[in-house]
């Protein structure tokens, strides 16, 4: 008999993904010396395929892939009872913690305290202000946007905070 039970089924199902926010916990409890957690993604959830999650870490010399979780897909959610469910994969790199930029293809998602220039920034901090911009809204005056890039050019106060790390 080849027929998988239930919890064999359900088993299956729960290794091949894992929440963004318990990727993002095991990422800060594994590596050493993490600075910071930035993520790499399309500009909003129209058009995301994938997010490339990097871990600024001192014992990273460039950009390392590291495997950190069994899951091949991360699963996000959107707000209003909706979620995605994407592959991503998670690199070590060495940014001397000077702060990650925050653009309408990058976000940071975690900063901690020593971190030159910026306010430390908690992972659920970080995961809402994700959510605000793959739902296109600027996570600074709170408009909803077409286009984040076109609203950074066209407000510059909110450009230049999000550019100002
Ligand atoms: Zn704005």
């Amino acid at each position: 008999m080849n027929k998988h039970s239930e919890s064999d089924i359900v088993e299956d199902f729960q290794t091949d993904w894992i929440s963004l926010g318990a990727l993002l916990d095991a990422i800060r409890t594994q590596f050493d010396s993490i600075t910071e957690i930035c993520i790499l993604h399309a500009p909003s959830c129209d058009n995301i395929r994938e997010f490339i999650i990097m871990a600024d870490t001192k014992d990273a010399n460039c950009w390392t892939p590291v495997d950190v979780s069994p899951a091949t897909q991360v699963v996000v959610d959107t707000g209003d009872g909706t979620s995605l469910r994407l592959p991503y994969d998670v690199v070590k790199i060495r940014n001397e913690g000077r702060g990650n930029a925050q653009s309408p293809l990058m976000t940071t998602v975690y900063t901690i305290k020593n971190v030159s220039h910026v306010e430390p920034l908690d992972i659920e901090a970080g995961l809402t202000l994700l959510q605000k911009k793959l739902n296109g809204i600027c996570p600074i005056c709170g408009a909803q946007t077409d286009s984040l890039e076109q609203h950074y050019i066209e407000q510059l106060a909110c450009g230049e905070a999000n550019f100002s790390a």
